[in-house]
């Protein structure tokens, strides 16, 4: 196992309240999130910093489509202090910025967090997605049914590296004269 695994908190979530999310997570090594933090699975990643590390979907629900995850494992909101969910938001925040940069020309986005079952969560690490749309694509949230396939991740990572490269680092501009 990875030395970061292994300073990772281990869950042994037996008491009576844990949720179902919760007690599927009994170990972090258990947790697909963490070891792409660990760098034990594999992951297109687009950001890290100390607290928080970005990489895209695997099954993206549009072209760009990214999750940015506390590093430290949280199952649900509810196990996530403040301060981390504002850097969360900060970076999801600067990756919608950067989708409408060259590399993707998106006209907006979609920032969501499934928190919980009842909400669709399914993936029992807090993630913040960030959604590139743009005029006329096809997803609806409401009707549900959409392809998603990953093509050419490598060089969607690498043009999205390339447009948060481009972000002014003291505002989140791309108008570096702000
Ligand atoms: P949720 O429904 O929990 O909000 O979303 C979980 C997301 O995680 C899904 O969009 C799913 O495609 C993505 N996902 C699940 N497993 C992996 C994985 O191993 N690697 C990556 N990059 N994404 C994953
Ligand atoms: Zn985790």
């Amino acid at each position: 196992m990875p030395a970061s695994l292994k300073s990772l908190p281990s869950r042994t979530a037996d008491s009576g309240t844990d949720s179902p999310l919760r007690r599927r997570v009994r170990r972090v090594s258990d947790c697909v999130f963490c070891r792409i933090v660990a760098g034990a699975a594999p992951a297109h990643r687009v950001y890290e910093d100390d607290t928080v590390t970005a990489f895209l979907d695997i099954r993206p629900i549009t072209r760009g489509h990214t999750l940015v995850i506390p590093k430290r494992h949280a199952t649900d909101l509810s196990e996530l202090d403040a301060e981390t969910g504002v850097d969360l938001f900060r970076v999801g925040h600067r990756i919608a910025r950067a989708v409408q940069g060259p590399g993707f020309a998106a006209d907006g986005a979609n920032l969501l967090v499934n928190d919980g079952k009842a909400a669709f969560q399914t993936v029992a690490h807090v993630h913040l997605h960030v959604i590139p749309r743009s005029h006329g694509d096809k997803f609806r949230f409401a009707t549900g049914l959409v392809l998603r396939r990953s093509r050419e991740p490598e060089r969607v990572a690498a043009a999205l590296r390339a447009d948060l490269a481009a972000l002014d680092p003291r505002t989140g501009s791309a108008d570096d004269t702000a």
